[in-house]
């Protein structure tokens, strides 16, 4: 039996707008592997929170940036992530890492050593990632690109809801103008911002469920696998 081709999935889009649910549904499905890009910017945010070293940005994090490795293994049961060697999978989702990853991220420095290492785990192709610049910058010759955005208040209550199962009751206003912030952030930033890469399917799952999405999705893997070209929406 011949082996499947195996592809390079790019996913990027807005913040809580379920890319890595949709990119671990798939890599699961596919027996790919997930990375799961934003993971690995929020590690370098907790570096430099932890090192205190967030009052003079840029230049206070990159003489540390030799310092911080950063490791990520995925396995069919989550996506862990680790910081020189700790286990950060948990402490990189706290509201405080919130507020600082945008700026962080905006540092092209910062983008640099993470394009690289990222572009590295995905060199033999079977990875789904997931991000703001996959599709335009780490991986521009993925097979498949997708680009995902859904209704801001809805986004507003997946991550209200995604909190509270963590026991974190925030404010819904404050949720919303964090995403809005770092939307907005990403958008602009001189330094790969996020965009939608010409040839990227656009999936707004505003009012799709997630075996929606994940149906929608792999007929576009499928359709790939089978050589069809990607079209613009
Ligand atoms: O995906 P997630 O929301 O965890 O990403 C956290 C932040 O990391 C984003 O808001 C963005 O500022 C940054 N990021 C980025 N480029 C990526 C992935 C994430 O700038 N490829």
């Amino acid at each position: 039996m011949a082996v499947p081709k195996k592809i390079n999935i790019a996913i990027d889009g807005y913040s809580a707008c379920g890319k890595s649910t949709l990119a671990q549904a798939l890599a699961r499905h596919l027996k790919y592997k997930y990375i799961d890009s934003g993971a690995m910017y929020r590690a370098v945010t907790l570096y430099a929170i932890r090192h205190k070293i967030t009052g003079d940005l840029p230049a206070s994090l990159l003489p540390h940036l030799d310092h911080i490795q950063i490791d990520c293994v995925w396995s069919e049961s989550g996506n862990k992530i680790y910081l020189n060697g700790e286990d950060v999978t948990a402490a990189i989702r706290m509201p405080e890492i919130q507020d600082l990853v945008s700026p962080v991220s905006t540092i092209p420095q910062v983008r640099r050593f993470l394009s690289r290492q990222q572009k590295q785990m995905a060199i033999h192709k079977g990875v789904v990632m997931d991000g703001r610049d996959i599709g335009t910058v780490v991986l521009p010759d993925a097979e498949l690109k997708i680009f995902m955005t859904a209704d801001l208040e809805i986004r507003t209550e997946r991550r209200f809801k995604e909190l509270l199962l963590k026991g974190l009751n925030l404010d819904k206003e404050v949720i919303k103008q964090n995403l809005l912030e770092r939307d907005h952030i990403d958008s602009t930033r001189s330094d790969s911002p996020l965009k939608k890469a010409p040839e990227a399917r656009v999936l707004d799952n505003s009012f799709l469920n997630e075996k929606q999405q994940f149906e929608l999705a792999l007929s576009w893997v499928e359709e790939t696998l089978a050589g069809k070209p990607n079209f613009e929406n």
